[in-house]
């Protein structure tokens, strides 16, 4: 019986959520008195595998073959799954990221395991009872999950537990993973950037503006902003409907959820639907001309004033620090 963790890289480098994914998993494996493995795959300098000792992964599984070398849902699942079976862990904790929602249900599939996604907290284990805290509903409730199964798949929302450090001397293997030729159906090929912004579902910061901006012409303030930042930019569904921003920066129940560190949300209401898929952000700052918006009911910071005021000089202020 032990603990897997899937460690999720991007270009080589692993985000916060994954630290946390690991410190998540490290507190579960201490509740089972038993080790933490993390597995890698994808091509991770051996530098970058060692941070996650920092955080308390004992061993590393490393697969790095240039098939795997880009994310491949199916493929990825398979490595995990078989990664399990090889240290006989009966729990995988994985990030509920965007691919992580993927991979977590094919994973739970292969292994014949129950699973958690959009955990908020450690499991509940009492004798044979094991529940899981996740949310429900888009975010709008909580619901207590039972895991009856002999495997166990959890999936933790970013920003719920928090990076705890917790130093572990750490070992790397490499795995050899047995890929299928049934699992590379669908292989990305090349990755091409549209832009060289931030991408939405990865970002830490973000910057968001609704309806309250009047026009697309106006969208310069909030890109100058998130440059600024160093953020990705998002918009409430209205405004991509009228066009004036590209579905892809769409957040909410009907569009992408997210969980930045900080999303700065300027003109926007704050409709349940919205707040659906940003409410789990770690803080949330809302510029409202409006003291009644619904957004301050959810904010950690509210500025109320008229946005064309009020971004103008949050851009001033940003660059005096800068300089
Ligand atoms: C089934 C369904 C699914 C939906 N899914 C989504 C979804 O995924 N995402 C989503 O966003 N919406 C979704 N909606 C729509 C949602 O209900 C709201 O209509 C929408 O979020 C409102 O967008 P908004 O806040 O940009 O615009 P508005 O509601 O028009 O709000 C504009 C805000 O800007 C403020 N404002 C105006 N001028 C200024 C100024 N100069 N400076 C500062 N503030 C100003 C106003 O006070 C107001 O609060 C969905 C609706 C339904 C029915």
């Amino acid at each position: 019986m032990s603990v897997l963790v899937y460690v999720e890289q991007a270009e080589g480098k692993f985000k916060k959520s994954v630290f946390e994914a690991v410190s998540y998993a490290k507190a579960i494996a201490d509740q089972q008195s038993t080790n933490l493995t993390a597995i890698s795959i994808g091509n991770v300098a051996e530098e970058e595998l060692k941070e996650l000792g920092k955080y308390g992964a004992s061993k590393i599984l490393n697969v790095s073959v240039d098939q795997l070398k880009t994310f491949v849902n199916q493929a990825y699942a398979s490595v995990i799954a078989s990664a399990a079976e090889k240290e006989s862990a009966d729990i995988v904790v994985l990030s509920n990221s965007f691919s992580g929602k993927g991979l977590a249900p094919r994973i739970a599939v292969k292994l014949k395991a129950g699973l958690a996604d959009g955990a908020v907290g450690l499991p509940k284990i009492d004798g044979s009872k094991f529940e899981v805290k996740k949310t429900a509903f888009s975010g709008k409730a909580f619901a207590i999950t039972e895991l009856t199964s002999a495997n166990k798949i959890i999936a933790l929302n970013p920003n719920a537990f928090g990076v705890k450090e917790n130093h572990t001397d750490v070992v790397i293997e490499n795995f050899a993973a047995d890929i299928k030729q049934s699992d590379l159906g669908t292989v990305i090929k090349d990755i091409v950037r549209a832009t060289d912004k931030i991408s939405l579902p990865d970002a830490e910061l973000v910057v968001s503006a609704g309806r309250g901006l009047k026009g697309p012409e106006n969208w310069g303030m909030i890109e100058e902003l998130a440059n600024l930042l160093g953020a990705a930019t998002a918009c409430s569904k209205p405004v991509s409907d009228a066009d004036w921003r590209p579905h892809s920066e769409h957040v909410g129940q009907t569009g992408i959820s997210i969980s930045p560190n900080l999303y700065i949300a300027i003109g926007i209401s704050g409709a349940i639907q919205h707040l659906a898929g940003v409410s789990s952000s770690k803080v949330i700052v809302v510029i409202n001309k409006d003291p009644e918006a619904p957004f301050f009911k959810v904010a950690d910071y509210g500025i109320v004033g008229d946005a064309f005021e009020v971004i103008p000089k949050l851009i001033e202020a940003l660059k005096a620090h800068k300089a």
